[in-house]
């Protein structure tokens, strides 16, 4: 490995505010008497894909800190005006069986 060059790390532990408060058995550390429920550890998967599972164990831990943290990460990329999708019309389409009718809606994009 060259000088200065990066080494990631094999794992990260969960940027969950409250991973550490589950109570799972996986969770569990330590000998009788000192025993405590901690942060799981997550195996940092290398991938060119962004993906928050490499920082959070689990949907939960990623709602709690997103919860959390809200202001500061929105802050990092603040939507000041909406986006907009072109479409070219909104079909209603009857559907029909020995049971019941329905309608569908739907949005037929535009083409290119
Ligand atoms: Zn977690």
């Amino acid at each position: 490995m060259m000088n200065g060059e990066k080494i990631m790390s094999e794992y990260v532990w969960c940027h969950g505010p409250n991973c550490h408060t589950n109570h799972t058995v996986d969770r569990v550390r330590g000998s009788k008497g000192a025993k405590v429920l901690r942060t799981r550890k997550i195996k940092f998967y290398e991938s060119r894909y962004n993906n928050f599972y490499n920082y959070f164990c689990s949907n939960g831990c990623y709602n709690d800190f997103a919860h959390q943290y809200a202001e500061q990460i929105v802050a990092i990329a603040p939507r000041r005006e909406p986006l907009e999708t072109p479409i070219d019309r909104v079909e209603k389409i009857k559907h029909e069986n020995e049971y019941h009718s329905w309608t569908e809606t739907r949005i037929i994009p535009r083409e290119v």
